[in-house]
């Protein structure tokens, strides 16, 4: 995917135009209001000055896993009240996304007015990325921006579909979120640690892989730590392990000396017996583990050994927590790790991006968020991307056309 090839919104008068901007509107909502708006507060800049430019600006989404057509609860009709609250404009909303209510709520639009419409995935021709319902979609437009770069790992109608139709472009939201991965992974300043940790070996199988190809420092946590320690031959006791992965682990560990990528494992780990808030427990050396007790964090001889491999490198990369950070005390190895990269960040010495669900509440849960170079809300596209994959909603926009 050459990626030089994407061209940007910014490049093209809108003026008059009626410019389709997918965006990722899945906010949290609870009894009809908006509980966090921080991905809307993300996204609406980049719809504010489409408008300020002229366009006629029509926002699509999808909202939920709605089963079998259109469900009250997953109406995107709450979220255009907080678009309209926080742009402190007007927003329209279309009762529906294709057909004669869209195309009435477009008509109505003047120059730098704003729509949102309905739930995308009403309509099962959006999962599908049904040609019919992207071309009934691109009716409403007459250029299309993908800004959501959190949906890009699936070929939708509204994140693929759309770019047969309609001249194609990548938002500001999309663009920044690509940059900030290209940093930290394609081109990035040297050396390079990458930090993975979460539960499993066999869900991060490919992001492993992928990552002792490019990175130079490849610092392991959290339960999948467990699986390679016990493949190193070190008994892990009750924690969560996958022995099954064993080999798996164990030629992983073979690539990256190939590839001259440093591993690093716990030293020592907090243990306890029970898996609980407020549990007892005591910090150990990896090998003195009790057949009866659970790593639940890394203890702070590894959090010292990790940090001063931090202070080597000048690009980190990091996804999934080093410990079972919800549950207290369980979270002390991440949020110390969370505020030594922000610590660094801030004093200009680590370019630091860090992405997915759980990273990015342990971030916030360690108050440094804001400190890091980047972090990304995007969670399955996140990954998809440290895999090496590419993603669809990407390339599309990519792609060589006549635009
Ligand atoms: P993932 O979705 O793969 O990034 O996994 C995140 C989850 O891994 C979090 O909910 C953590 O609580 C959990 N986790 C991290 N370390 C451990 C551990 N040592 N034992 C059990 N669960 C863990």
């Amino acid at each position: 995917m050459n990626l030089d090839k994407l061209k940007t919104i910014d490049e093209i008068d809108v003026s008059g135009k009626r410019v389709l901007v997918r965006a990722d509107l899945n906010v949290p909502i609870k009894d009809g209001r908006v509980t966090d708006a921080t991905r809307l507060e993300r996204v609406l800049p980049g719809v504010k000055a489409l408008a300020d430019r002229g366009a006629k600006v029509i926002v699509i989404s999808h909202f939920g896993r709605p089963k079998n057509g259109p469900e009250a609860e997953l109406s995107l009709k709450p979220i255009a009240e907080a678009m309209q609250h926080l742009l402190g404009r007007p927003v329209a909303f279309g009762s529906d996304s294709i057909g004669a209510d869209a195309d009435k709520t477009v008509g109505s639009l003047k120059n730098g007015d704003v729509a949102l419409l309905e739930n995308l995935r009403f309509h099962k021709g959006e999962e599908k990325n049904d040609p019919k319902f992207a071309e009934e979609l691109a009716k409403l437009g007459d250029i299309f921006v993908g800004d959501a770069f959190s949906c890009a790992h699936r070929a939708h109608a509204s994140t693929e579909g759309l770019t047969h139709f309609l001249p194609s472009f990548a938002g500001p939201l999309l663009m920044e979120e690509i940059n900030a991965l290209r940093t930290a992974l394609e081109k990035p300043l040297r050396p390079t640690a990458a930090v993975v940790g979460g539960a499993k070996v066999s869900t991060k199988i490919p992001v492993l892989t992928n990552l002792v190809a490019k990175v130079d420092k490849l610092i392991i946590g959290g339960g999948m730590a467990n699986t390679f320690l016990q493949a190193t031959g070190v008994m892990v006791g009750n924690s969560l392990a996958e022995p099954e992965f064993d080999a798996t682990a164990r030629d992983i560990m073979t690539e990256a000396k190939r590839k001259g990528c440093e591993i690093i494992l716990p030293v020592d780990a907090v243990i306890a017996r029970e898996f609980k808030e407020g549990a007892a427990s005591e910090v150990v050396a990896v090998d003195n583990v009790p057949f009866d007790a659970m790593i639940l964090d890394v203890g702070p001889k590894s959090v010292t050994r990790v940090t001063s491999v931090l202070e080597s490198c000048k690009t980190l990369l990091w996804n999934g927590p080093l410990g079972a950070f919800e549950i207290s005390p369980f979270g002390e190895g991440t949020f110390a790790l969370a505020r030594a990269a922000a610590n660094l960040t801030k004093a200009g010495k680590l370019v630091s991006v860090a992405g997915g669900g759980d990273t990015v509440a342990a971030l916030n849960a360690a108050g440094v968020t804001e400190d890091f170079t980047y972090v990304s809300t995007a969670g399955g596209a996140f990954l998809e991307w440290l895999e090496g994959r590419e993603l669809p909603g990407v390339m599309a926009l990519a792609r060589e056309k006549a635009n």
